[in-house]
């Protein structure tokens, strides 16, 4: 392993400060201690915000704000978020193992890294660990892989659960940085791949993540429904998070985000609006599906995802919609 410089603020100021190039944060480690192992990773310095004052849960303007470095457990077994925001400690406990959801924190479930395998294998092309050496799924074993938003240099899709529940919540992320504070709304957090796929995420060098702002629930029922090939600690083949609202029969609130067919958490207006004013029937669900799905570019082993996300919607919205 390549020796690094290990520092422990006491403040997110001092972290901010003690940044470096080629410095990483950690938190859980989850992810990044595993990226290190295999040399994909090779932080100069790690600089741990894990005993930062961020690990708090509390009100405000009408919804939470989470400190980044709360466990997925901890945020999972709110009170308030098991309340009033179902979607998302459903979303959570679907993800990953109890060990690992009592370890890995809020701001680093968010920046996860694709679990690709060709990733994670140092001796096969990857264009997003080594830009422009080429992609190994693209003709190889790509099962887990994109159907949307994906490009000719990269088709790895993201495995975060939590985001997924995030973006349909609208969450924004709070950060500090060299420049001061800064709040992203979580659909600007990610970037498509395009022909840069090594650049995932709007974050500057040296900007923290210190919290996730929740705004209110939005109206109606919520679920976060997975599909994977087992039933834990496996990563989504198909996810949605969706929260339906319904008025005499017809949909008048829609927020649909899916897991599993994107290199980002996929929200697509098109979707909501093809649901929104239309009544609650398997028609509309499957004409919301047929708008999602118009421009899926499945690689071969995933073609099966097509029918399954199609499948995956028309569930999740007949539940919703059945009570
Ligand atoms: Fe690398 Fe992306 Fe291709 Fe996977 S899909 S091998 S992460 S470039």
């Amino acid at each position: 392993m390549k020796p690094f410089s290990y520092a422990r603020p006491a403040t997110p100021e001092e972290a901010v400060a003690a940044f470096t190039p080629g410095a990483r944060f950690i938190a859980g480690g989850t992810n990044l201690l595993d990226l290190m192992k295999l040399q994909i990773e090779t932080p100069e310095a790690l600089i741990d915000i894990s005993r930062l004052d961020l690990a708090e849960v509390r009100e405000q303007d009408g919804g939470l704000l989470i400190g980044a470095t709360v466990t997925n457990a901890d945020l999972a077994a709110h009170p308030l978020v098991r309340a009033r925001y179902p979607m998302l400690a459903r979303a959570l406990l679907s993800g990953a193992s109890a060990q690992l959801r009592n370890k890995a924190s809020v701001g680093g479930n968010l920046l996860q890294r694709t679990r690709c395998y060709y990733f994670y294998d140092t001796a096969a092309p990857c264009n997003k660990r080594e830009p422009g050496i080429g992609c190994n799924a693209q003709g190889g074993y790509n099962r887990i892989h994109a159907i949307l938003g994906a490009s000719d240099d990269c088709i790895a899709t993201h495995p975060s659960d939590m985001a997924v529940a995030l973006t349909a919540l609208e969450a924004v992320v709070v950060t500090l940085g060299p420049q001061g504070v800064r709040r992203l709304p979580i659909a600007t957090l990610y970037a498509l791949p395009g022909t840069t796929p090594q650049h995932e995420h709007a974050l500057l060098p040296g900007e923290l993540i210190t919290h996730v702002a929740l705004p209110a629930p939005p109206p109606g029922t919520q679920l976060y429904r997975k599909v994977r090939d087992r039933a834990s600690y496996a990563f989504a083949l198909v996810s949605v998070a969706a929260a339906i609202a319904t008025e005499g029969g017809t949909i008048t609130a829609a927020r649909l985000a899916f897991g599993g067919l994107a290199p980002v958490p996929w929200r697509q207006a098109a979707v909501e609006a093809a649901l929104i004013g239309r009544p609650a029937t398997k028609p509309s669900f499957a004409a919301a599906a047929d708008v999602l799905l118009a421009d899926a570019r499945p690689q071969g082993h995933n073609d099966f995802k097509v029918p399954l996300a199609r499948r995956v919607l028309i569930a999740a919205l007949t539940q919703l919609t059945e009570g």
